[in-house]
């Protein structure tokens, strides 16, 4: 995995196609020059196709169907994604979990059919508000690492999105203090899986340029997954460019 900070917008169900293809374009030319940090778009699927990327510039798919094709209706596969360009898919989003009601296992399908196409998956693990204040929010997110990622003995080709459910769209993020201390257990967790390959951990939950200055300074924090932020070019544009500034390497 390179050696650069990620940025990763997930518009979720946000923009039209011609939208995305004009987003995309103001974020691109906006970021032009920028340098250590990797921009991931993560249109919903009807945009994927409407703009291309080259590197430091990625596409990512918000969800796949770990089967190859058939009698899935409404679901799209790994082939149908990767034939848009992307590289990358954010699996287990807890918007998945909770609305479309994915668990562990089904997640874990995912992770191990998309690292099995050559993609990377943005694995998203993250507490409820319920779980942190009974006290679980390390068992239920080794829980999420340990059941997702069940069969993969390799972390070269990861990326992990520590997402409290309870800092997602609420404008209330996770503490500096929670954000070193959840990170602090993940790579724990997946340095007992891996100890060879450097997994980066990217920080979601009202990302916004007024906070990310602080979230990415906070040790641990390899980048961030936003999602309301991502839907505005100057806001997006302007967490990049305090992300590229506050690189320490
Ligand atoms: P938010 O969403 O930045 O709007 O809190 C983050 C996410 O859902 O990935």
């Amino acid at each position: 995995m390179e050696n650069k900070s990620i940025i990763a917008g997930n518009w979720k169900m946000n923009k039209t196609p011609d939208e995305c293809k004009i987003l995309s374009e103001k974020i691109i030319d906006s970021l032009r020059d920028i340098e250590g940090v990797q921009v991931i778009f993560s249109p919903p699927f009807t945009g994927l196709n409407e703009f291309e990327t080259m590197s430091p510039f990625y596409k990512a798919a918000q969800n796949c169907h770990h089967e190859k094709s058939g009698a899935f209706t409404g679901e799209i596969s790994i082939d149908m994604i990767k034939n848009c360009g992307a590289s990358h898919v954010i699996v287990g989003h807890s918007e998945r979990r909770i609305i479309f009601k994915e668990d562990n296992s089904s997640i874990n399908n995912k992770i191990l059919a998309v690292t099995k196409n050559g993609l990377t998956p943005i694995f998203c693990i993250g507490e409820t508000l319920e779980d942190r204040n009974n006290g679980l929010a390390e068992k239920v997110i080794h829980n999420q690492i340990i059941e997702g990622l069940n069969g993969i003995d390799s972390l070269d080709k990861l990326i992990v999105a520590y997402e409290p459910v309870w800092a997602i769209g609420t404008g209330i993020a996770a503490s500096n203090s929670d954000v070193k201390e959840i990170h602090e257990f993940i790579r724990n967790v997946l340095k007992n899986i891996d100890k060879k390959h450097y997994t980066p951990i990217l920080y979601g939950g009202s990302v916004k340029p007024d906070n990310s200055m602080e979230l990415f300074n906070v040790p641990g924090v390899d980048g961030f997954l936003i999602g309301g932020a991502s839907l505005n070019p100057e806001s997006f544009v302007s967490i990049a460019k305090i992300m590229e500034k506050n690189r320490s390497s």
